[in-house]
């Protein structure tokens, strides 16, 4: 018997002529099965027991099959205990709690040593070819000693448990999104979007010491967080409405920092229609369809960056005010289950009755 690991639903194409598993693996499929035991395969390995876990956005892409995924592990998010450790792992021991990026990566490339851990020429993302998963119970994490980050002390809350897990990807991501945005103490900043990364976003921006935070929500409950995180202005128009909301709560000026937090064409353009010149969109969710108006940038000096976080360079600097209680992130963990709720958790995600599935696997 091996340890446990959710399978992901598959592209039926990558699929196409074994009938039977057409059948069983097509969109929306998602199990748990068995694995082998992660072992360490090489001195830089490191084996961590999982944890918690939680499904992402981007796994629904998989989940939907809008995108490919081999029967196999799938997860990027996780928190867990050093189970066995390469004789090469520097800065770790067995029994160290440590929070997983959802990339693994050297840390000696000239892309890591630049802060860009997610373009690693040796990196890769969890839960992708064949690398485990984070929702399963144990992982194989390659270049353990670069990838991985100590959590020190012990004793820690249930509560700071699962916003450390957020730093794992999705708060890091909104944080991602408000540092490529630029957002800086006084901001005026807009969040298009209310997912898990949108209201991680609205976090960011006021850890950030942004003045005012204008957050384009609809659903009561992601208001509410929102709030909580530190939006001073919910509204719930879209598209041209909301653009010309935001322009009139800013005196017709546009925001100092747009956060593209959704990854659609529409979202997109809300970005760039409530930007003042000068500022920059921050976008982060991946695109699907979106077009980045050229014109705007060069005649409205405009400026987009954004892009895959690099949580690894983040999580040190966000990791204090967590431990600390100053942020609480995890707030966005809404829905939770065990590894074998896998199937609803995915499923209360992409009905949109969860904002964020925390999968408990093990514990500390
Ligand atoms: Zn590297």
């Amino acid at each position: 018997m091996g340890w446990r690991a959710g399978l992901g639903g598959v592209d039926v194409h990558a699929l196409s002529g074994i009938c039977g598993e057409l059948e069983r693996f097509g969109p929306r499929s998602i199990e748990v099965g068995e694995r082998p035991d992660p072992e360490v395969a090489v001195p830089t390995d490191a084996v961590v027991r999982v944890v918690l876990a939680c499904v992402c956005g981007s796994n629904l892409w998989y989940y939907r099959s809008d995108s490919p995924h081999a029967v196999g592990p799938i997860g990027h998010e996780f928190v867990g205990v050093v189970e066995d450790i390469g004789t090469e792992v520097a800065g770790l021991a067995s029994g160290d709690f440590v929070i997983a990026p959802f990339v693994f990566s050297d840390g000696t490339c000239p892309h890591c040593r630049a802060g860009w851990p997610p373009s690693c020429v040796s990196g890769g993302s969890f839960g992708n070819h064949g690398i485990d998963g984070g929702q399963g119970e144990a992982v194989r994490v390659p270049f353990a000693g670069a990838t991985l980050v100590k959590v020190p002390g012990s004793g820690h809350s249930g509560e700071t448990v699962r916003s450390l897990l957020t730093l794992s990807d999705v708060m890091c991501t909104g944080h991602h999104a408000a540092v490529s945005a630029g957002v800086a103490p006084g901001s005026v900043v807009a969040v298009v979007g209310d997912g898990a990364v949108g209201l991680s976003a609205i976090l960011a921006s006021a850890r950030l010491g942004a003045a005012r935070i204008i957050a384009l929500s609809r659903a009561p409950a992601r208001q509410e967080i929102a709030r909580a995180f530190g939006a001073t202005d919910i509204i719930g128009e879209r598209g041209e409405e909301a653009i010309a909301r935001v322009m009139d709560l800013t005196d017709g000026i546009g925001v100092d920092a747009a956060l593209e937090c959704v990854g659609t064409g529409q979202s997109m353009a809300t970005n760039f229609g409530i930007a003042r010149p000068g500022s920059i969109v921050g976008a982060v969710g991946a695109p699907h369809g979106v077009e980045v108006p050229i014109e705007t940038v060069i005649f409205r000096n405009v400026g987009f960056r954004g892009g895959v976080s690099p949580a690894r360079r983040y999580i040190p600097e966000l990791m204090p005010d967590v431990l600390e209680g100053r942020i609480n992130p995890g707030a966005v963990l809404d829905y939770e289950s065990d590894l074998d709720g896998i199937p609803d958790a995915y499923a209360a995600m992409d009905e949109r009755r969860a904002i964020k599935a925390l999968v408990r696997v093990g514990s500390l």
